[in-house]
């Protein structure tokens, strides 16, 4: 492990408004297209400097809680205006770090921009309700309660928009913050942090920290201590159902956004150059590690040949490469592990007799050459007609989908509803009937229905997941009720004692 030097690539912690160096050891962030390329070391922080942030942050909370609303409101504003000025550079650091190609990178930037002009534009629609009361002279009502101290997690594969999704409306909410980001993309992170900062939290020290490092050694002692009141974490399932029992233990608030195995269903009606197309970006994009990403197409018998022909065209026509190069459509996976993953997966599919119909393993130095130093993998089609095998069951989190055939469609939606998780579908008709059947019969938090796959999230509505993916919570239009808690009311002007339920049987 690397210790801590003077190099303009070491980072810090950010603790009460100050960038601290930690006790212990420190981390390398690579570009995982080029792994000669350092993006930055950050530290490998611990129990140690999880509490300093937690205590920070709990310091800061009773400032916080009483600034208005609209005033936290106006930093996100800021914060987005400054995002849209810096996009270029933001983009440019997120393919490096993350992978994905430069429209892509400029999408996620996006995505946080209209995440804090959205969660900001909340500030002056902070409702409660006003409500009469059962009794004369007394009224009620509500209003929204911050909480405490948040512990927000979350994964590399969208380094600042899912950081936006939690830090945002915690914030406006009146919370402070201990932000413990994916040790795969602490730069991304990092560049998020200065934004709000730059945008008016540095005169609020101790209401954002951040503290890097790996799950085990920063999340877990973040989740279990004592001052933390809530958990927003978006992850795997794995994880997240740790995160689950530690915070149920502790009666601790907790948020859930987890894994996927997403189908989108090509009807016989489909227009299928649509439907190829569509599908593509749904398996491929951010070569397939999106939490929507569609792992599993399921495709009506009648068109499957056809379908299937010229989806394994346009597949093995994808142009993979460095995301910072022009036309380049997929990147890397985002490291060793996952590449690794992806492998171990091609031999469970072997051994489930699965047809491999393009793709299936990384490509070899003479093949490409200029790939040799990234976590690059083949887009990969299989033919995998029994729903209930490994491949179509769990997430694999790479660039893999498989195709299986459905009879009509209450059989497709009978197999797209046949996964323990249930974060989005997708059903490609140009039948209103198919549609409404799919809208009401399929199980997950998100559903498109017409000409779109199973990604394409916009941050304005619910996101979030049923089964496995989550535990009812839902992000965006949503996310004001994980971060805050609802007081109720009484208020009696009458001047005298009067009993609800008993004084007026
Ligand atoms: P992960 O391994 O579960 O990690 C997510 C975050 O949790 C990381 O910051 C990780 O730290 C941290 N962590 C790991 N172990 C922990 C522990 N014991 N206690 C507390 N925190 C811990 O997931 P990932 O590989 O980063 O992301 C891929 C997964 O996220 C996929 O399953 C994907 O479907 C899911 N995802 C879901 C959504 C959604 O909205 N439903 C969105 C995006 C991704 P490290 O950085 O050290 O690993």
């Amino acid at each position: 492990m690397l210790q801590p030097s003077k190099s303009p690539l070491r980072h810090s912690n950010l603790i009460n408004g100050e960038w601290m160096s930690a006790a212990g050891d420190y981390f390398e962030s690579r570009n995982p297209a080029h792994t000669d390329e350092v993006i930055g070391i950050f530290p490998r922080s611990g129990t140690y400097e999880s509490s300093d942030a937690v205590l920070a942050a709990k310091a800061a909370y009773p400032k916080w809680r009483l600034v208005p609303v609209p005033a936290r409101a106006a930093i996100l504003f800021k914060a987005a205006e400054l995002m849209r000025t810096d996009k270029e550079q933001l983009t440019n650091l997120m393919t490096r770090e993350m992978g994905k190609n430069l429209d892509e990178s400029k999408g996620d930037v996006q995505e946080a921009i209209d995440m804090c002009e959205f969660i900001a534009g909340e500030g002056r629609r902070f409702y409660g309700v006003t409500t009469t009361s059962e009794l004369p002279n007394k009224h009620a009502e509500t209003r929204r309660m911050p909480m405490g101290v948040a512990a927000l997690i979350t994964p590399w594969n969208f380094p600042i928009a899912i950081p936006s999704w939690k830090i945002a409306p915690a914030l406006l909410c009146g919370n402070t913050v201990v932000f413990k980001p994916a040790e795969d993309t602490p730069a991304c992170a990092e560049a998020f942090v200065r934004i709000l900062l730059e945008a008016g939290l540095d005169k609020y020290p101790g209401v954002l920290n951040m503290v890097h490092g790996y799950g085990p050694e920063v999340g877990e002692p973040l989740v279990n201590h004592p001052d933390v009141a809530l958990v927003s974490f978006t992850g795997s399932s794995e994880v997240g159902k740790m995160i689950a029992m530690q915070c149920a233990s502790k009666f601790k608030k907790y948020s859930l956004e987890m894994g996927g195995k997403n189908a989108t269903i090509v009807m016989d009606d489909a227009d299928l150059e649509l439907a190829v197309n569509a599908c593509w970006w749904g398996a491929f994009g951010t070569c397939g590690q999106r939490c929507t990403a569609s792992s599993r197409l399921i495709v009506h018998e009648k068109v499957l040949d056809e379908f299937t022909k010229r989806f394994v065209e346009r597949t093995a026509a994808t142009r993979v490469g460095n995301g910072l190069e022009p036309g380049i459509e997929v990147g890397p996976l985002i490291n060793k592990r996952a590449l690794e993953k992806i492998i171990r997966y091609m031999q469970i599919a072997r051994d489930e007799g699965v047809h491999l119909l393009c793709g299936g393993e990384p490509y070899s130095r003479s093949e490409r050459p200029d790939l040799a130093k990234g976590y690059f993998f083949k887009p990969t089609v299989l033919s995998a007609p029994d729903s209930k095998m490994r491949i179509n069951q769990e997430e694999m989190f790479g660039p893999v989908t498989a195709i299986m055939p459905a009879k009509d469609l209450e059989d497709a939606i009978r197999i797209a509803n046949g996964v323990p998780y249930g974060l989005s579908t997708a059903i490609i008709t140009q039948n209103i009937r198919n549609g409404e059947i799919a809208k009401r019969d399929l199980e997950s938090g998100i559903t498109y229905v017409g000409s779109c796959s199973t990604t394409g999230a916009e941050v304005h509505l619910p996101f979030g997941g049923t089964k496995q993916t989550g535990n009812g919570h839902r992000e965006g239009l949503g996310a004001l009720d994980i971060f805050s808690e609802q007081k109720t009311i009484y208020v009696d002007f009458s001047g005298k004692m009067q009993r609800a339920q008993i004084d007026n049987q």
